[in-house]
């Protein structure tokens, strides 16, 4: 928009209407004091000020206007019908004004510097725009060299923790070779291979973190019965923790389409999470039901820490931790991000919900292709129908 300042209404309604006619949206101050307030409230492209006026001059208001930061880029073209002096014309481009045309106007002419600064206008604000997304993308990017470096050193003492216990039982080990007794090796052997358990679930999930990122994630999908993987995922679970009491509720008896060995990645760290983060009561239900959306829900249910409202979103997020925790349990902050990927490639659901202090139910769902006792009914009433046409 462009302001026009004058104190004849006669000067100020002809200028309007040349502009109006060269599509330019205009507003209009009768006096300096006026303009000024307006400058302040509005954002214009132009200002088109008189230099004699009652009360504030135009240098005067030119001067207030080049004193704001928020007008800095303004462009004032001076109208003067006297003072056609050089030295006026100085103090015109001095106060910040960067033209000067003495009256009469030449409408012509006008018009062409209005167009000129218009543009000007236009293409400087273009250039903060570009210099505001820029600013912010740099931005981005620093943040994001930080998070990356601070994942490397957490990632690194990851690696280092188990690796240094498997250094130590291996040395253990080694001294006690010779010794007569197997069971104190047992231990140390048994010690060994949970610690390369860890490490080797550490570095699955940095390679998973590192396919999914390059989009090559890969899903080998087939038919397979969901409630088997249930109960092996558990089984396992009481193998390698034997003291975690886990219960289930609900049956899984579908058949589901998709990669049993990434679900049951899944449901294995869901698992893992639900005993890490209940330092006190390893208490566990995992629970199971078909929604009256036909997906099957896996719910798993711990009486550990919780997770305050506001981070429950955002713990299936890249490399996040929840800051109370982190200091407490170890951990890269990925498992949940992979999870929540390969859930979202099988198109299911996931979330959590959960009470600091009382515990967190995480689940997860996925469509189910057939429920396995209609399967079998199928089966039998096509084994029938075969056996009727044969007796036919
Ligand atoms: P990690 O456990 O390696 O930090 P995850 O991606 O598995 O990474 O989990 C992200 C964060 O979510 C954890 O750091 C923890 O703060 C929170 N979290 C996950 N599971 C639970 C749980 N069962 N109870 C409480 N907090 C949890």
């Amino acid at each position: 928009m462009i302001l026009i300042v004058d104190d004849k209404p006669v000067n100020l309604f002809s200028l309007k209407r040349i502009l109006e006619l060269n599509d330019f949206a205009v507003d209009t101050a009768s006096s300096g004091e006026e303009a000024l307030r307006k400058i302040l409230k509005n954002t214009y492209a132009l200002v088109i000020l008189d230099v004699q006026m009652p009360g504030m001059d135009g240098f005067e208001v030119a001067e207030a206007i080049t004193g704001y930061s928020k007008t800095k880029d303004l462009s004032i073209i001076f109208l003067s019908a006297v003072n056609t002096d050089k030295r006026f014309i100085q103090k015109g481009y001095a106060s910040g004004g960067v033209d000067y045309v003495t009256k009469p106007v030449d409408p012509d002419i006008l018009l062409l510097k209005v167009k000129t600064f218009y543009k000007l206008f236009e293409q400087t604000q273009e250039l903060t725009r570009m210099q505001e997304s820029l600013r912010e993308e740099i931005e981005f990017r620093k943040r994001a060299e930080e998070k990356k470096d601070e994942f490397m050193t957490i990632a690194s003492h990851e690696l280092k923790t188990p690796l240094t216990s498997m250094k130590a039982y291996l040395q253990l080990l080694a001294r006690s070779v010779d010794d007569a007794n197997v069971d104190t090796r047992r231990v140390y052997l048994q010690r060994t291979l949970t610690q390369l358990d860890k490490l080797h679930g550490l570095v699955a999930d940095l390679l998973d973190i590192s396919k999914l990122e390059n989009g090559k994630l890969q899903l080998n999908k087939h038919i397979f019965d969901f409630d088997k993987l249930v109960t092996s995922t558990i089984d396992m679970i009481h193998q390698t923790t034997p003291a975690v009491l886990i219960t289930r509720k609900g049956k899984a008896d579908v058949e589901v389409y998709g990669d049993d060995v990434r679900i049951e990645q899944v449901l294995m760290n869901y698992l893992s999470n639900a005993i890490k983060y209940s330092p006190d009561k390893k208490d566990i239900l995992v629970n199971t039901f078909v929604s009256d959306k036909g997906e099957l829900v896996v719910e798993v249910h711990d009486k550990g820490i919780g997770i305050p409202l506001e981070k429950q979103e955002l713990v299936f997020q890249k490399f996040y931790r929840a800051e109370d925790s982190s200091n407490r349990f170890q951990g890269l902050g990925i498992g949940l991000y992979i999870c929540s990927e390969i859930i979202r490639l099988h198109g299911g659901s996931y979330g959590v919900k959960s009470t600091p202090g009382e515990g967190s139910v995480f689940y997860f769902s996925v469509p189910v292709l057939s429920e396995i006792h209609t399967t079998h009914s199928n089966n039998i009433v096509n084994r029938l129908n075969a056996l009727n046409e044969d007796n036919l």
